[in-house]
Formats: C-alpha cells, sequence, structure tokens
C-alpha cells in the first residue's frame, strides 16, 4: 500500500529533477543563513550555485563533532520564533544532539511517518500501541504524529512499567505495536511469564527500529507474538524515525524517502562516494527540513543501497538492514564483528534466549571477548544434565568462530539474569582502556 503515489513511485529521472531543485534551495539557504556551512564550503573551495546532483560529492561532511561544537542551536538556519519543537538525541554514543522543527517540518515528518505505517499494511482502522518513549527522544512522538496523520488511533503509552502495558495491549486490543526490537521482546517474556498467550493478542504488525537487530531476531519477534514485524529507521539528526521503512510486500531493506532526503554510501576511510549497491557509511543531506538542514551527515550507520526496483512499484532506492554503526563495531584480534552479528550466531542455536551481553577486555594487546547468553527455561530445567551445557557452549565457540571468524569465551547464564530494555539496548561492556 502506497501512501503518497505521487512521490513514492517518482520515476528515477523526474526525482532526480526535485532533488536538485530542492538541493539549490537548501543548499543557498544554508549558506547565507549558518556562518558554520558559509565557512566550511568557502574553506573546501565549493560554491553554493549547485548545477548537478553529482557536485555535491565535493561538499564537506557534517559530522556529529560540528553538532557538539554548535551546541544546541548553532546550525538552525531560521529564527528562534519559527521553531515549534525541540527534541534531543538519546546519546547513544556520547553527549546530546539538539534539533529543531517548524511547522513544515513537522508536517512532513509526520506524513513521512504516515507512508511508513501505510505500507506496513496499517488503515485509520488500527489502533496502535506506541510504546516508543515519549519525550526528548524522537521515537515517541515522531511515531504518535504520524498514526494521527493516518488516522488511525494512537495509544501513547511510552516505554517503561511493563506489566500495565500487557495488561493495556489486552484490554484495549491494538493491531499494531511499535517499540525497540529488543523491547517486543521483553514484553513477549513477561507476558509469557504472567501466564498470558501473547500470540492471541489482536497484534498483527510490529513497526521496530531504532537500534540494530538481526534477521533471526525478527524471525523470533513474530513467532513468539503472532505478528509481522517491519524494520524502520531513522536518526534524530535527520529527522527522527521515518527516513527510510521496509515495505509489506518487499520486506527486504528499507525504502528511503528520497524526495526529503538525498542519500549517498561513501567509503569511511577516504570519504570517496561508493556506487550504489556496495557497502559503506551512510550520508544524507536533508532536502526539505527549514529549522535544522544538514549537509551531507555523516550517520556513522554501515549498510549499502538495493538500486533494484521493488515489487511493491515504488521508485525509492532501498537501504540495506543497518546492522551496526561504525562506532559500535568490535575489532577482536583484528576481525570487525558488530553486537548484531553475534545476535545472529545466537538466536540460531537451540536452547538458547536472545538475552546476551558481550563483555571486551585487553590483555597486553590482545583484545578478548566474552560471550555471556542465557539459555531458555526448558533447558535450565534440566541443568542437571551438565553435558548438554557443555554441548551448547562448544557449538557457540564454533559457531562464533566458523560464521564470524571471533574467537570468543562464553558464559551461559540463567533465565531472566541478564538486563532488560524498555527503549534502546545496551549489551556491550567495553572494559578496554584508550
Ligand atoms: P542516538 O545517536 O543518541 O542513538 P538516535 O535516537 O537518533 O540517537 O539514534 C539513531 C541511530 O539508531 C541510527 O543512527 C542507527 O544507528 C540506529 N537505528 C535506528 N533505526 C535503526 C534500525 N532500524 N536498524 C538499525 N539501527 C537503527
Ligand atoms: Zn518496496
Amino acid at each position: 500500500m502506497i501512501y503518497n503515489e505521487e512521490f513514492e513511485t517518482l520515476p528515477r529521472e523526474v526525482l532526480e529533477v526535485l532533488q536538485l531543485k530542492r538541493l539549490q534551495q537548501v543548499v543557498q539557504r544554508v549558506y547565507h543563513t549558518v556562518p558554520f556551512y558559509k565557512e566550511a564550503f568557502d574553506k573546501a573551495g565549493v560554491s553554493p550555485n549547485i548545477k548537478s546532483l553529482d557536485e555535491l560529492r565535493h561538499f564537506p561532511f557534517t559530522t556529529k563533532n560540528d553538532l557538539r561544537d554548535n551546541y544546541p542551536f548553532g546550525l538552525f538556519a531560521v529564527p528562534m520564533d519559527r521553531v515549534v519543537r525541540l527534541h534531543a538525541s538519546s546519546g547513544t554514543t556520547g553527549s546530546s544532539t539538539v534539533v529543531g522543527y517548524t511547522k513544515r517540518d513537522i508536517e512532513n515528518w509526520s506524513e513521512l511517518m504516515a507512508r511508513c505505517f501505510f505500507g506496513a499494511g496499517l488503515t485509520q482502522n488500527d489502533i496502535v500501541h506506541n510504546a516508543y518513549g515519549y519525550g526528548l527522544f524522537t521515537g515517541g512522538l515522531g511515531v504518535h504524529y504520524g498514526i494521527e496523520k493516518l488516522g488511525a488511533s494512537v495509544i501513547p503509552m511510552s516505554g517503561g512499567n511493563t506489566k500495565r502495558q500487557i495488561m493495556l495491549l489486552q484490554d484495549f486490543g491494538p493491531t499494531a505495536i511499535c517499540c525497540t526490537p529488543s523491547y517486543a521482546l521483553t514484553l513477549a517474556e513477561q507476558g509469557e511469564a504472567m501466564g498470558i498467550d501473547m500470540r492471541k493478542l489482536k497484534l498483527r504488525v510490529g513497526i521496530l527500529g531504532a537500534e540494530p537487530w538481526s534477521e533471526t531476531l525478527r524471525k523470533q519477534i513474530e513467532d513468539a507474538l503472532d505478528i509481522t514485524a517491519m524494520n524502520i529507521y531513522g536518526l534524530s539528526e535527520i529527522m527522527g524515525p521515518g527516513v527510510a521503512m521496509e515495505c509489506a510486500e518487499g520486506k527486504e531493506g528499507m525504502h528511503v524517502f528520497e524526495d526529503h532526503f538525498l542519500v549517498e554510501v561513501i567509503d569511511p576511510a577516504t570519504g570517496d562516494v561508493l556506487p550504489p549497491g556496495e557497502e559503506g557509511e551512510v550520508v544524507f543531506t536533508t532536502l526539505t527540513k527549514e529549522a535544522f538542514p544538514l549537509i551531507r551527515y555523516r550517520t556513522r550507520d554501515l549498510s549499502r543501497l538495493i538500486p533494484e526496483p521493488c515489487v511493491c512499484g515504488r521508485s525509492l532506492y532501498r537501504l540495506e538492514r543497518v546492522m551496526g554503526r561504525s562506532d559500535d563495531m568490535l575489532i577482536i584480534r583484528g576481525v570487525n564483528v558488530f553486537p548484531s552479528q553475534i545476535e545472529d550466531v545466537l538466536v540460531g542455536i537451540d536452547g538458547l534466549d536472545p538475552h546476551y551481553q558481550l563483555v571486551v577486555n585487553r590483555q597486553g594487546t590482545l583484545d578478548t571477548i566474552e560471550v555471556k547468553v542465557e539459555v531458555n527455561d526448558r533447558l535450565f530445567s534440566k541443568a542437571d544434565e551438565i553435558k548438554t551445557l557443555q554441548k551448547i557452549e562448544q557449538k557457540i565457540i564454533k559457531d562464533l568462530k566458523d560464521f564470524l571468524g571471533v574467537t570468543a569465551k562464553v558464559k551461559l547464564v540463567e533465565p531472566n539474569s541478564l538486563p532488560r530494555f524498555e527503549g534502546k539496548a545496551s549489551r556491550v561492556i567495553d572494559n578496554r582502556k584508550f
């Protein structure tokens, strides 16, 4: 289902004409209103009179550090009297960054969120349980406005209070849920512990995102809640949730709303633009944002573009599932690995629950990793069979080595002994001193 047929299916040549027009406007605007950009463009010797999309590759990047240096409002491109909303990123990596929106920005954001929901098969007949955190985090309110824009009913639940969430899931009978994948798991697990058959709820769709998760975890969540779980991507700096979203027909890769965001994938080491299809760091330029436009923002998220046409009919390129960002990549004895890849291996092994923690240490010059993972209740009740546990331990060690090339220490732990998360999961304990 396509919410904005006109803009989501534009032939690529037409889309590119629109992108160029919007790019020309935003580049001019930031050059004349934000001192940071004037200085950066002048220094790089690029003119704001941009003639083709291709010229963008010569423009300087904007980084999280630039945002920090201009904290809080230094990169805003409109006077404060036009700003109607402020948000701040959750600060998963370092101090938070502040973003602002005009009325128009909020309208556009709501429409893009509505596109996501409609694309996932939701209509005004749906009731949506929104368990993303409300507040400075963009997740809660971003999703909220999108549901209202679509005309569905929103339950503004926010995060936390898991028992109450489960009660309302039963009583209000929402047909869709929005939260992080890790929280979807927590809900499934708590519900089961309360003796509730979570598969019997009216839920049929989950719009899950805000953190990396694997295809295997998707299957587990779909199975535990009897829903279709869809992947949604976004980041506060660029807008919040709704920058890209899977479609129900393809369910493979997330369509980037390219009429609002220009996406590039670059080689993170050289900064060169890579051809579509190659993996690298994702870089966005906002094309329509008024309050807080960003030119060539380096997300540090690693992915690749899927330029092949999608069965759904959208002409928008897709972004492959983001497995992590360059700054949460672990380098264990020279092997690059993301926590989400380890998750993928763990979730594929029988007898384990998808709750794990990675402890990274440094011994001398060597990095070591310990994987702690919960065994499930069924297995744990048979734990006297130490052999079974040993076998699983051996299997994890072998699979991590075979699939990822990582040598790990493995520790099986009791069900429910590792932390649970209401928002974004934080599973890595890095004891290395840099
Ligand atoms: P913070 O940078 O403080 O975490 P955000 O809440 O803006 O702030 O988080 C955005 C980041 O979350 C993205 O850059 C990306 O790394 C991650 N993210 C969001 N959605 C997804 C998703 N569907 N899959 C993988 N990672 C995601
Ligand atoms: Zn599609």
